[in-house]
């Protein structure tokens, strides 16, 4: 048997348990008779993910769900396949459930073609459909559903007491998860998620991405400044709210306006 390393009560984290780089991060929350996975990432690593638990003497059969943070391949990619070993639901949030119910190349980011980047993506059928408010009862333990758009349209977060489990929201460097119109990314949408997250009391953020952090506001409101900027800039494209710079140019256009070069630099 394989100790079990718990990062706070109730929570191991497969990366950390494993000592070694699998991919996203994948929770394990313990319920004591009961468990289940925030996330399983990529195919390649569903078997070593499953006899990593079974090892750790867990009943493979006590999985009660299998949750998709969000449809992004890199955390949902062998999820059918964990679906269909352990015989567990899969839950998501249900603007989720088109892209991994049809396998949405593009919604998935299983495909970004202009980089001739392709994975498979198998098809995944969501069990269950999880909502800004719904408990998850895991054992004893009861998880927090929260919606918290902005990466994409389905993106969730998980309170468990002093903890959140908070997606592709922030990372302990401030950066976030891609944002990608094509992917249903919303920057004002985005920054409601983090100030929320701002305002919660939880003491310390599990994010999909990289280390476990205390939460410092820091690091949020240096997100929420950014990507404030990041709507009126036209380097977000189609993610922008506005331009300023096209508007005025507009107005001078509009009015005959033209560039005068007579004054000085
Ligand atoms: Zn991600």
């Amino acid at each position: 048997m394989l100790a079990r390393k718990y990062l706070f009560p109730h929570v191991i984290e497969m990366n950390y348990q494993a000592r070694r780089r699998l991919g996203v991060n994948v929770y394990l929350i313990d319920g004591g008779s009961e468990w289940a996975l925030v996330d399983i990432g990529y195919l390649d690593s569903v078997d070593e993910i499953i006899e990593l638990i079974r090892t750790m003497d867990f009943n493979l059969s006590a999985c009660k769900m299998l949750i998709a943070t969000h449809a992004d391949a890199d955390h949902i990619q062998g999820m059918a396949k964990a679906r269909e070993v352990l015989k567990a639901k899969v839950g998501a949030h249900p603007s989720s459930v088109e892209a991994m119910e049809t396998a949405d190349e593009i919604m998935t980011y299983a495909t970004i073609r202009a980089q001739n980047f392709h994975i498979p993506m198998p098809k995944c059928k969501v069990d269950v459909k999880l909502n800004e408010g719904d408990e998850i009862k895991i054992g004893d333990v009861k998880l927090q559903v929260w919606h918290t758009p902005g990466h994409t349209a389905g993106q969730l977060a998980f309170k468990l007491n002093n903890l959140l489990i908070s997606g592709d929201n922030i990372y302990k460097d401030s950066c976030v998860g891609v944002i990608d119109a094509h992917h249903g990314s919303d920057l004002p949408d985005f920054i409601d998620s983090l100030k929320r997250i701002l305002k919660d009391d939880s003491e310390y953020l599990l994010p999909s991405h990289g280390p476990v952090f205390r939460k410092d506001p820091k690091i949020v409101q240096k997100a929420i400044d950014r990507l404030t900027q990041y709507q009126h800039m036209a380097d977000f494209g189609t993610c922008a709210v506005d331009w300023p710079l096209l508007e005025e140019w507009e107005a001078e256009v509009v009015s005959g306006k033209m560039p005068d070069f007579s004054k000085g630099k």
